[in-house]
């Protein structure tokens, strides 16, 4: 792996810089994945999924839950005021605003559950979308190649994926 991890923590602005400078190849890499075969592109995905995982350790990044943090469904609203023993209301008023496109999100970023050792204080009870995160091991990546070239440059196991993908 390029970059390093200083004290178990991944060095997180030299992988922004190296993300901004192979900005031209991350293109060129999903051109190519854009004209795979549906079936034989998740395969390749699900590989590189395990492969990259099993080299990063979430807990050394944290990363989407700085940056980027969940959508969040009705259930999962419900499921995380129940845990933390909140009212459904006042769990809505202390963390959840509505986005631009109408959705619910975190009222701020890094998410308030995500303390300095990047363990998730709720993680039991944590959205489905943070569950999916970053989504490379499901079936359909052909529909998501758009979302999942966005996530090259928060997610440093999506970029790890999408090179190991490109050098098989
Ligand atoms: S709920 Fe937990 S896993 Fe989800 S963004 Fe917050 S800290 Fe991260
Ligand atoms: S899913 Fe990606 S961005 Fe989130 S903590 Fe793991 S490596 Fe970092």
């Amino acid at each position: 792996m390029f970059y390093k991890v200083v004290e178990n923590k991944l060095d997180l602005q030299a992988f922004k810089a190296k993300v901004k400078l192979e900005k031209k190849e991350t293109k060129r890499i999903f051109e190519t994945l854009r004209k795979q075969k549906p079936k034989q592109l998740d395969q390749q995905f699900h590989e590189a999924h395990e492969e990259a995982f099993s080299k990063i350790d979430c807990l050394s990044c944290g990363n989407c839950c700085k940056t980027a943090g969940p959508r969040l469904l009705q259930a999962d609203i419900d499921r995380l005021a129940k845990n933390l023993r909140l009212k459904v209301g006042t769990f809505m008023d202390k963390y959840v605003r509505t986005d631009e496109d109408g959705d619910w999100v975190m009222k701020s970023l890094p998410c308030p559950f995500l303390g300095d050792d990047n363990y998730c204080s709720v993680y039991e009870a944590r959205p489905k979308a943070c569950r999916d995160y970053p989504h490379t091991d499901r079936n359909g990546m052909h529909q998501i190649l758009k979302l999942t070239e966005k996530n090259v440059a928060y997610c440093p196991a999506v970029y790890e994926i999408s090179r190991i993908i490109a050098k098989s």
